[in-house]
């Protein structure tokens, strides 16, 4: 049979289901759901993502990535002492939304998780009311409203999405050209809220899409594979996907350095050897000229002494 060895799993030997290159490791079914929850409650813990004894609400779709929160937190649960519900939009987008709730309700029962249910028909209208190009901003901007009323009037204190680095990554760039740079600030794995905005958490901010993906598949919980027949296609996505194939790690790194803090800019002074600006004593320059300068000296005595001998000869 043609085609490279099968890859083992790195932590029990069994057949590999998946190679992440980017942590240098190859898992089986078994092994890649605690990676993946270790990975999620490492970043909870670094990044203070929830707080002892908070009420999260989980907004899910029946999507990969909201699925895989829900999952997720559900496994968290218990060891960081927080009480966590559903909450899930029927958005009237026909056969598509029907289906979501369907996988909302089957994924809930099978976790134990309490599922609240709101319709946007309670407000008067439905996303298939929307006639207009701007469909995706009016339902984005629904989603929101309800996730922070609905949260607040039944006293959750976050509200936690499934947003991943490849949709952060992707909205980063489209926003960046837009000129909205206190976007960028926004997108952390925690906000806090305040008036009457509740904070939201994005535990999944540092999964990639496909992690996901591979954590919904071989955990084998209840998913909606379709896009939502609204959604365009995005182009950004295949432009990150290009990326990430030639640098691994690209989509992670670039959304880890977009929340850390910068670097404090360091102090300068002038250079004692020739005055220009400098963060050290000397400047680099200066020091290249000392250190290279010296070299090429050596070189070029060497190569006279050794023409002056071949000239005697
Ligand atoms: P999207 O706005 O479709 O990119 O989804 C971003 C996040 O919003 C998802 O990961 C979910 O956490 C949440 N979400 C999207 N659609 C719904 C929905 N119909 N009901 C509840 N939460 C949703
Ligand atoms: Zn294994």
């Amino acid at each position: 049979m043609k085609g490279g060895k099968a890859k083992k799993c790195k932590k029990c030997g069994k057949r590999a289901v998946v190679s992440l290159k980017n942590y240098k490791i190859s898992l089986c079914q078994d092994c890649f759901p605690p990676f993946f929850e270790r990975l999620i409650e490492r970043d909870v813990k670094k990044y203070r993502v929830i707080r002892e004894n908070e009420r999260v609400l989980a907004a899910v779709s029946g999507g990969k990535d909201s699925v895989a929160l829900l999952s997720a937190l559900s496994a968290l649960s218990s060891n960081f002492n927080f009480h966590l519900e559903a909450l899930h939009i029927d958005l009237g987008i026909g056969e598509y939304s029907r289906r979501s709730a369907e996988v909302c309700r089957k994924l809930c029962q099978e976790l134990g998780i309490e599922l609240n249910t709101v319709r946007l028909s309670e407000y008067g209208f439905t996303i298939s009311d929307v006639n207009t190009r701007k469909v995706c901003s009016v339902c984005g901007n629904a989603k929101r409203y309800i996730f922070n009323r609905f949260a607040r009037e039944n006293g959750f204190d976050v509200i936690a999405t499934g947003h991943n680095a490849d949709d952060i990554l992707a909205n980063f760039f489209k926003n960046w050209l837009a000129g909205n740079r206190w976007w960028i600030e926004k997108q952390m794995p925690r906000t806090e809220g305040f008036d009457r905005v509740v904070t939201r958490i994005r535990p999944l901010i540092l999964r990639t899409e496909k992690e996901n993906a591979v954590y919904v598949l071989t955990k084998q919980l209840p998913f909606l594979a379709d896009e939502c027949p609204n959604a365009p296609q995005d182009r950004w996505k295949e432009i990150i996907y290009e990326i990430e194939a030639k640098i691994p790690g690209f989509k992670q790194n670039f959304v880890r350095n977009m929340f850390k803090e910068s670097k404090e800019i360091p102090e300068f002074r002038y250079c004692s050897v020739c005055g220009e600006i400098s963060t050290s004593e000397i400047c680099q320059f200066c020091r290249n000229v000392m250190r290279y300068g010296q070299i090429a000296m050596v070189a070029r005595s060497s190569a006279e002494s050794s023409e002056e001998v071949a000239k005697k000869e």
